[in-house]
């Protein structure tokens, strides 16, 4: 399977509302996993970072995120819900804006709610890192990123700042 071109900020496809995947086109997903997976790893090798991506990040605009930190995980249909009131301040990044980081709020606790590839429900607690990653792919799917996101005017950074930026 192929690498696929990331799409990067602007293009109109990231503000794009992403479709539902039907239990018919579940089984049509092995490909496109392939690609999210074989992206995804092609990022890491260049960048260094990268635990997730999200289909419309490739240009296909159904809900499917996918996630490889130690071992891949495919989540379809995610939604977030039990959302906590408690917030954490991060720097996020993103694939489609890999030299930018932007500084928001994001829930420290969710749980997601999901399909698997055999068409199982499923569900996570997640907390801090899993738990913020998940909101920035979930946003993804709702053509929905980071940029939009950020806490205010000076809540944008180049990568190269890292450093300097309070956590
Ligand atoms: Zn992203």
């Amino acid at each position: 399977m192929p690498v696929r071109e990331i799409l990067l900020l602007g293009n109109p496809l990231l503000y794009q509302r992403c479709a539902d995947v039907t239990k018919e086109e579940a089984p049509l997903l092995r490909d496109t996993v392939c690609d999210l997976h074989d992206t995804l790893m092609a990022f890491r090798e260049k960048h260094g970072v990268g635990r997730a991506i999200a289909a419309p990040q490739i240009g296909l605009m159904k809900r499917v995120v996918y996630m490889h930190i130690d071992t891949p995980k495919v989540f379809i249909n995610p939604h977030l819900t039990d959302l906590s009131e408690s917030m954490i301040e991060i720097w996020d990044d993103c694939m489609s804006f890999p030299e930018i980081l932007v500084r928001v709020f994001r829930h420290k606790s969710v749980t997601v709610e999901y399909r698997d590839m055999e068409w199982r429900v499923q569900s996570l607690r997640l907390e801090d890192d899993l738990s913020e990653l998940l909101q920035h792919e979930c946003d993804h799917l709702d053509g929905i990123l980071a940029v939009s996101r950020a806490i205010d005017g000076r809540s944008f950074a180049h990568v190269s700042q890292r450093a300097l930026l309070e956590s």
